[in-house]
């Protein structure tokens, strides 16, 4: 049964994917390697394929949601012959390495390649607030573009397919380092019995009110001139206190001990009187940029 689509992977993205499909009137064949994931799909008008084989050959593009790098190969490796000439999205999330490596295979089996970075949860997808970054075929990503802007807002990034997951894992980077910088402050406030609720209620509105700082902080970085006027010094910025009030309630300070180590090697290095943004120098020395 030919369909516009093939789903791999119906765990909670890839169901969401293949509803948002459905919702659009695509035809959609769906294989789960589980059995049984797929009964309130296929009540939705969506195609139950026997096997992977069988998935593969139902479409001319085959949409990989699987967990992790290896699932994709353990799942296709053994069909790759059937893959030819058609076009592979893989939005299983991978390193850009591995999503390199994907691309790799891919080409040397005659596959299309285009890798996804998905910067949603499930309920997100369809409702536009998503959005999913891609890298890898242009051709592909071209073509496919008025079916996969149906899951989320898309956005390119690119012929090297590792770049979309780049991207994607540098966001969740800052996003967590924010959510520990919150614990961290929890636990501050906790030693003197402060509930993280509480200290949530007034952390929240001020972190969303310093978001505003970001744009600023990388229009230096990009100018490459960290001696902006009107700008904090390093100096201004040192942050040891915020270590020894950490220490001295018994908190580990090790998130914001971070920080301030990246700025110790600038002030140590001789620019204590520039501006916060030059940590990105104390990062860019030691992270390779291949
Ligand atoms: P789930 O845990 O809900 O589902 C995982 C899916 O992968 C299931 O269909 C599972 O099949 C399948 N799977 C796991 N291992 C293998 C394997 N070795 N061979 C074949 N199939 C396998 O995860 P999600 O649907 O939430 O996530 C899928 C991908 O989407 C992940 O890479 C995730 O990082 C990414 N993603 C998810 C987001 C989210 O909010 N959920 C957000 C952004 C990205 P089975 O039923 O047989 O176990």
């Amino acid at each position: 049964h030919p369909t516009d689509l093939t789903m791999l992977g119906l765990g909670a993205m890839g169901s969401a994917l293949t509803a948002a499909l459905l919702d659009a009137d695509h035809s959609v064949t769906v294989w789960n390697r589980t059995p049984g994931r797929d009964t309130d799909l296929v009540a939705r008008g969506a195609h139950a394929a026997g096997s992977v084989r069988e998935a593969v050959t139902a479409s001319p593009v085959v949409v990989a949601c699987l967990l992790k790098h290896d699932s994709v190969h353990e799942t296709l490796d053994p069909v790759i012959d059937a893959l030819r000439g058609r076009t592979l999205v893989n939005v299983t999330t991978t390193t850009p390495e591995e999503a390199r490596e994907l691309a790799s295979w891919a080409a040397a089996h005659g596959v299309d390649y285009l890798d996804g970075a998905i910067m949603a949860v499930p309920a997100m997808i369809s409702s536009r607030a998503g959005q999913i970054f891609y890298s890898g075929s242009r051709a592909a990503y071209d073509a496919l573009l008025p079916i996969i802007d149906i899951w989320a807002t898309s956005e390119f990034h690119g012929e090297d397919a590792g770049r979309a997951s780049l991207v994607d894992l540098a966001m969740l980077s800052g996003m967590y380092q924010l959510f520990a910088g919150f614990v961290h402050g929890a636990a501050m406030v906790g030693s003197v019995g402060m509930s993280a609720c509480d200290f949530a209620a007034r952390q929240a509105p001020f972190l969303a009110a310093m978001t505003a700082e970001l744009a600023g902080f990388a229009k230096v970085i990009d100018g490459g001139d960290y001696t902006v006027p009107n700008q904090q010094s390093l100096d201004f910025s040192d942050l040891s206190h915020i270590v020894r009030a950490s220490e001295g309630q018994g908190v580990d300070p090790a998130p914001i001990a971070a920080v301030q180590a990246l700025i110790d090697r600038q002030v140590a290095a001789g620019h204590g009187s520039e501006g916060f943004a030059r940590i990105y120098e104390s990062l860019r020395a030691t992270v390779s940029t291949g």
